[in-house]
């Protein structure tokens, strides 16, 4: 490369950052790919876009937008899947995996978990190889896979560990610590949690506060009631010292200290740290952690004897859990909504856009079909043969009988144009081009072939019972052929004029006929010969 970086270039590099960051504070990053789409829209880069739209998403998701996340994945992931992006098609169904876990349907997440990482190829970063692996353990962790999720961390770690991966080691280290913390495996968790702050010591950097509760939460379970009341001292000073500043999180570790001072019996000192946490709840509406703060209330009035008290409050304290349980309930409830949502618009796009590709008269596809298929057809099918068939003094009928019987006789020329050609042609098709012209596709087939088929199929057309439409009025085609190999004509514009050419000579040789051949080629030729003279 030469000179600065372009635009492009440097957006690029500031989406992967985003893409391989460990985020701690959703609204800031939120801002920042916000302001990262607005480049990528300016440069009009399609790919950037994409990228920095999902980094946004994923931020929105972060911060509690579920179902507006999920409503907006998909046109992410079809782009991945038209462009064979396989590492966005991964990190799409990671955010999905996000998704069904926030919004409580663990076997989902774990689908998407599985595929997020199955999609990952060499080309992945060193942080989409880690994360997606440890968040795929996680998932097991959550279905009680404990076996399972172990052998995916320990993946990860060795992962980590090779590619000098530090910060997502700490990441690893505290999701598998908690994992084993939440599946009741108390004395594996303090081992994990152990590695976990021998890690952090060897690299010489502090533990963040989410990690530290982790631990504290650990060893107040193992009994360990200083050691856990001194790690919530160290988690609390790291908040403090600016380390994490989502206030949301603060409630739990003042929660979490309280738990330690009470197991060391100093009550008055969890009482107040309790108290802490309960403002934080009821200003900050953080329900679950709320419904722990009471349960833990009814543990310190019944430790100073307040046994009244203390089933009050354990009253207070189911009445909040079942309230907790169907807000959660809820939230699940709207993030399905929006999955079937968009699962209906999709379906109803793609009604919508087999309606524009057929006719409304036959049910036959149309010439919008045939525009967006035949070109491809005839480009990788030397064989193919084509016909346009024409009614015979179709306006013979319209004008003795009527436009309805017109339209009865284009309905029943169709089913008869279909059903023969699907005998002898089975991959072709027919469509109504306009008016009573239709053209029959026969794949496969080279033009003398097709010509003998189309011939019987003409005859099938004139010995059909029409009386009960038409009466006395026979109904007849005249055919013209053009084949895809013949050298003049491999694209549709030039099948269709010697299609069209050939019709045209049927009609003046009398009608009711097939017609095929290159058409006035040599006419044709013998012009540019003069020309050339
Ligand atoms: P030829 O043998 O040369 O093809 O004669 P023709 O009468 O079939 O051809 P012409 O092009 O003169 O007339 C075609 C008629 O088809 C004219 C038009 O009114 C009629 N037509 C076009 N679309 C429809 C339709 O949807 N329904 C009906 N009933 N008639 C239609
Ligand atoms: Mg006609
Ligand atoms: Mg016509």
């Amino acid at each position: 490369m030469t000179g600065s970086m372009s635009g492009a270039d440097e957006l690029s590099a500031a989406l992967l950052t985003m893409e391989n960051m460990i985020v701690w504070d959703a609204e800031a990053g939120l801002a920042a790919a916000v302001e990262l789409e607005r480049q990528a829209e300016a440069i009009g880069d399609e790919a950037l876009i994409v990228r920095a739209r999902l980094c946004r998403i994923c931020m929105e998701m972060r911060t509690g937008d579920l179902a507006g996340a999920q409503r907006q994945l998909h046109a992410i992931h079809d782009w991945a899947v038209a462009h064979d992006d396989r590492n966005m098609q991964a990190r799409t169904h990671l955010n999905w995996a996000n998704i069904q876990r926030l919004s409580g349907d663990v076997a989902k997440c774990l689908e998407h978990s599985v595929i997020a990482v199955e999609l990952l190829d060499e080309s992945a970063t060193p942080y989409m190889q880690i994360n997606h692996r440890t968040r795929l353990a996680d998932a097991l962790g959550l279905n009680g896979a404990m076996d399972a999720a172990r052998t995916r961390y320990r993946q990860a770690e060795e992962l980590a560990r090779e590619l000098e991966q530090g910060e997502l080691l700490t990441m690893l280290l505290n999701n598998w610590a908690y994992t084993e913390y939440s599946s009741g495996e108390f004395p594996r968790a303090q081992e994990v949690a152990a590695r976990l702050q021998e890690h952090a010591a060897a690299y010489g950097f502090e533990l963040d506060p989410a990690a530290l509760d982790t631990i504290g939460a650990i060893q107040i379970e193992n009994g360990e009631y200083a050691e856990a009341e001194r790690t919530m001292q160290a988690c609390l000073a790291q908040y403090e010292a600016g380390f994490s500043d989502d206030a949301d999180d603060l409630a739990e570790y003042q929660l979490t200290l309280a738990r330690a001072q009470r197991g060391m019996g100093a009550i008055e000192a969890a009482q107040t740290n309790l108290d802490v946490s309960r403002a934080l709840c009821v200003e900050r509406e953080l329900h679950e952690v709320l419904v722990r703060v009471h349960q833990e209330q009814a543990e310190l009035h019944a430790l100073r004897g307040e046994f009244a008290e203390a089933f009050a409050v354990h009253k207070v304290f189911f009445a909040a859990r079942e309230r907790l349980g169907s807000l959660q309930r809820e939230a699940q409830a709207q993030t399905r909504l929006a999955m079937f949502e968009t699962a209906e618009a999709r379906e109803e796009a793609e009604r919508f856009r087999e309606q524009a590709r057929r006719d409304p008269l036959t049910g036959l596809r149309n010439r919008r079909y045939v525009d967006e298929e035949l070109p491809a057809l005839i480009a990788d099918d030397a064989e193919l043969t084509v016909a346009i068939v024409d009614l015979d003094f179709f306006k013979r009928i319209n004008d003795e009988l009527s436009h309805d019987v017109g339209d009865q006789v284009l309905v029943r020329a169709a089913r008869v144009l279909e059903r023969e050609l699907a005998a002898t042609a089975p991959d072709g098709f027919v469509a109504r081009l306009g008016g009573e012209e239709f053209l029959l596709v026969l794949p496969g087939t080279p033009v003398t072939a097709a010509t003998a088929q189309l011939d019987d199929i003409r005859r099938a057309v004139r010995a059909s019972d029409w009386r009960d439409i038409t009466g006395d009025l026979p109904v007849t085609v005249s055919i013209g052929v053009a084949g895809a190999h013949e050298a003049s004509c491999r694209s549709q514009p030039g099948v269709l004029s010697v299609a069209d050419r050939n019709l045209y000579a049927a009609k003046r040789a009398g009608r009711d006929r097939v017609v095929a051949g290159p058409g006035r080629r040599r006419r044709r030729r013998a012009y540019r010969d003069r020309d050339a003279s």
